[in-house]
C-alpha cells in the first residue's frame, strides 16, 4: 500500500499487488482438493503480473477488509456515509469490452464510469486495441464499502478467469458482497454466472436467491430472513473428484501393472505425480523432468526436497530438460510417463519428443495422456470452440489421438492400448484418453535380453 499523496483536501491509497505465484500454488495446495488442478497460474507466461485480475480481487478483500465491511472503529460514521470517490484500474482485464465495463459499473451509483481501450501496442497503433481497459470511476454518492464490495464482485468478473475453484461457499460470498445493489442489476446473469466460474449449479442457486432478496427488497421485508431461510432449504453440491486425480490413479495403476520400478516423469510440471509415485516404495526411483524451471522449483517445495530424509532423497531427482532433445540421462528406465504434455508441444516438434522418448530413451512403458477435445462441449465452463488451457497446441478426438499412438508404436517397435480417463461418456467419450504403450522388442536379441534382465 503506497500514499501517493495523503493531505486534508484529498487522500490517494496505491494498492501495488506482486504475485507470488510459488506461494500461491503452495497455498492452493494447502487447501486440499480446493486447488484447481489448471490454475492459471501453472500457465508459463501470463498477464497475471500485470493486470487487475480476479487476484485483486482476493487482496482488496484482505488489505481492505474492515472497509469493505463499512467497518471503522476510529470513524465510524466516515465508514457509514458516502464520501466523494475515484478510483482508478490502470490495466483491467476485460473480456467484453468497454462497453460490458460501462454496463457493469453504469447503474451502480457513479457519475463517471470511464473506460478507456487500451491499444494492443502504443507504438503500433494499426494492431488495433487489446482486451484491456483503463478504468476511472466518479462519484459522490458511494459509500467506500460499496465501491469495494463492486470491485471485489466485478473485477473476477470482467477478467472471467477465476484462478481458484469455486466452492459451495462461493455463493454466500457473492452475495454478500452484492448486498444492496447486484439483486436489481440489469446483468445479474451475466455477473453471477460469470463469477461463479459458469458452474451452472452454483450459478442457478445464486440467481434463486437474488431474485428473492429482490423481490423482498422491493416489498420492503427483511432481507436478511429470507436469505437465511433459502440457506437453509438449498443443498450444497457435492464437489467432484478433480480429474487431475483420476489421471494419476490411472497412470499409477497403469504403471503397477506394467512392473515399473524406476519411472521418469516426464513433463512432470509441479510435481503431484512424483509425490503420488514417492509414497509407494515400488517405485524405487522416480525422476521428473520439466523445461520449466519454475515448474520445478514448485515441485522441490512441494516434495520438501531440502527436508527429506537420505532414504527418500536417494529415490527422486528433478532435472530440467527439454523433450524436444535427445537426453543421455532418459536412458535405461522401466517406464516413462508424458501426462498433460504431447499436446503443449507444436506439432512440428511432436515427431522430435517421440525420437528423444521411444526412440532414443527407450523405456519398457511410456504412459501418455492428452485431453479428449470431443468432451470439451460438456465442460459448463469452456467457451465453445476453446481449448482447456491457454498454451494446449492442440486437442485432440479419440480417432487422431489412435491414429498417433499407432504410428509412433509401429515406427519404435511398441504395442499401444488404450483407455478413458474420468467419466466415459457414451457420445464423447471420457476427458481424459490414456495410451500404454510396451515395447515388444522388435528385435529378437533384445528381447531376449530384455527377459533375462527382468528375470
Ligand atoms: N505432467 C504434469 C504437468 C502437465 S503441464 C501433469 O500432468 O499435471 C505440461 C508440462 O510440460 C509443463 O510443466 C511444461 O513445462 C512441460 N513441458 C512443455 N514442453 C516441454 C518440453 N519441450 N520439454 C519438457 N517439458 C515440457
Amino acid at each position: 500500500m503506497f500514499y501517493p499523496e495523503a493531505g486534508m483536501e484529498r487522500c490517494t491509497a496505491a494498492l501495488l499487488l506482486e504475485v507470488d505465484a510459488v506461494a500461491l500454488v503452495r497455498r492452493g495446495k494447502g487447501k486440499g482438493r480446493g486447488g484447481a488442478p489448471d490454475a492459471a497460474l501453472a500457465q508459463y507466461v501470463n498477464d497475471r503480473p500485470y493486470a487487475a485480475s480476479s487476484l485483486l480481487a482476493v487482496a482488496l478483500a484482505q488489505v481492505f477488509k474492515t472497509a469493505l465491511h463499512g467497518v471503522c472503529r476510529a470513524l465510524p460514521e466516515r465508514a457509514a456515509a458516502p464520501m466523494p470517490l475515484r478510483i482508478e484500474v490502470p490495466v483491467l482485464p476485460a473480456r467484453g469490452g468497454a462497453a460490458l465495463v460501462r454496463e457493469l459499473f453504469g447503474p451502480l451509483g457513479w457519475t463517471t464510469v470511464d473506460a478507456e481501450p487500451l491499444p494492443l501496442d502504443a507504438e503500433f497503433p494499426e494492431w488495433g486495441d487489446s482486451r484491456y481497459v483503463r478504468l476511472v470511476l466518479e462519484g459522490e454518492g458511494l459509500r467506500l464499502a460499496d465501491a469495494l464490495n463492486q470491485l471485489y464482485v466485478l473485477l473476477p468478473v470482467l477478467d472471467d478467469a477465476k484462478h481458484y475453484w469455486v466452492a459451495p461457499d462461493e455463493v454466500d460470498k457473492l452475495l454478500r458482497a452484492g448486498e444492496g445493489w447486484l439483486a436489481a442489476h440489469p446483468r445479474r446473469e451475466l455477473i453471477t454466472t460469470r463469477y461463479l466460474s459458469r458452474r451452472r449449479s452454483l450459478a442457478r442457486e445464486a440467481s434463486e436467491r437474488l431474485e428473492l432478496v429482490r423481490l423482498a427488497e422491493a416489498d420492503g421485508l427483511d432481507v436478511e430472513d429470507v436469505d437465511n431461510a433459502v440457506d437453509e432449504a438449498s443443498d450444497t453440491e457435492e464437489r467432484p473428484v478433480p480429474l487431475a486425480e483420476h489421471r494419476r490413479a490411472a497412470i499409477l495403476a497403469a504403471l503397477r501393472a506394467a512392473g515399473a520400478a524406476r519411472v521418469l516423469d516426464l513433463g512432470c510440471g509441479q510435481g503431484q505425480l512424483v509425490q503420488e509415485l514417492l509414497k509407494d516404495v515400488r517405485f524405487t526411483e522416480i525422476v521428473g523432468v520439466d523445461v520449466s524451471v519454475r515448474a520445478l522449483t514448485v515441485a522441490a517445495r512441494r516434495l520438501r526436497l531440502d527436508r527429506m530424509g537420505e532414504r527418500q532423497a536417494a529415490r527422486v531427482k528433478l532435472v530440467q530438460g527439454s523433450l524436444a532433445y535427445t537426453d543421455k540421462r532418459l536412458g535405461g528406465y522401466d517406464a516413462a510417463v508424458l501426462s498433460e504434455v504431447i499436446e503443449h508441444l507444436d506439432l512440428p516438434r511432436l515427431p522430435a519428443l517421440e525420437y528423444a522418448v521411444f526412440g532414443a530413451a527407450r523405456p519398457r512403458t511410456v504412459v501418455v495422456t492428452t485431453p479428449n477435445v470431443e468432451y470439451n462441449v460438456r465442460w459448463e465452463s469452456l467457451p465453445a470452440g476453446h481449448v482447456r488451457h491457454g498454451d494446449h497446441r492442440f486437442e485432440w478426438t479419440r480417432a487422431e489421438f489412435r491414429a498417433w499412438a499407432a504410428a509412433v508404436a509401429e515406427r519404435y517397435g511398441y504395442g499401444v492400448e488404450f483407455a478413458p480417463v474420468g467419466a466415459d461418456d457414451p457420445e464423447v467419450g471420457a476427458p481424459t484418453q490414456m495410451g500404454v504403450f510396451t515395447w515388444t522388442g522388435a528385435e529378437a536379441g533384445n528381447d531376449e535380453k530384455e527377459k533375462e534382465g527382468r528375470a
